[in-house]
């Protein structure tokens, strides 16, 4: 096989770092430089390692990490899958100057609809986010029927894989929030929402 096409098959079959769209330092005190240096530069870069890793030679190579966590048996081709879209989701939702706290358009009108209104929502996404016991994940997902719904789950799990879409997650795994806030997730939790960017959230409706 000639160089080109070798590089080009190794480029479709590799799973990259998104790139963050921010300084690492520019989320502090939300998110500190030294947790982002730990958090993407140490656990998301070990994710996407062994995701690189382990899908050699299996029925996976080549998918894309949304196909995987789709349709993956649990286990550990599954759990880096997951961890690699989940994380990438989070650090691209983050902006140190939000142009606003709320979101607008078509989410604001159906976190409405679905919640109420923008403070109901955020009050149940918190609460679920600081009651989640252990390691694992809260999101604002977009069920097969069309409605927002507030999903917990548990180590690397996404919505993905019951069929909804995925629009904004929160880390709740101690290693998000531990150097900065020891055990208090629910202040972590309190700054998460002043550097939320509304407009990539609204995009992935
Ligand atoms: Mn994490």
């Amino acid at each position: 096989m000639n160089i080109l096409l070798t590089s080009i098959i190794s480029l479709i079959m590799t799973y990259n770092m998104p790139m963050l769209p921010y300084p690492k330092n520019a989320l502090a005190p939300a998110i500190s430089e030294e947790t982002i240096d730990y958090h993407y530069g140490k656990h998301l870069q070990t994710y996407v390692n062994n995701l690189n890793a382990l899908v050699q030679g299996t029925p996976f190579e080549g998918k894309t990490v949304e196909e995987i966590v789709s349709v993956a048996p649990d286990g550990a081709i599954f759990n880096n899958a997951g961890q690699v879209l989940n994380h990438t989701l989070y650090f691209l939702q983050f902006t140190p100057n939000p142009e606003r706290h709320v979101p607008e358009g078509k989410l604001a009108e159906a976190i409405k609809r679905d919640f109420g209104n923008f403070e109901n929502f955020k009050d149940e996404m918190t609460k679920a986010s600081t009651a989640l016991f252990g390691s694992g994940w809260v999101w604002l997902a977009l069920n097969k029927e069309g409605k927002l719904v507030i999903v917990k789950e548990a180590n690397g799990g996404n919505p993905l894989r019951q069929g909804m879409k995925p629009l904004l997650g929160f880390d709740v795994w101690e290693h998000a929030y531990y150097l900065d806030y020891q055990n208090r997730r629910t202040d972590h939790l309190a700054n998460l929402w002043k550097i939320i960017d509304w407009k990539v959230v609204e995009n992935r409706m």
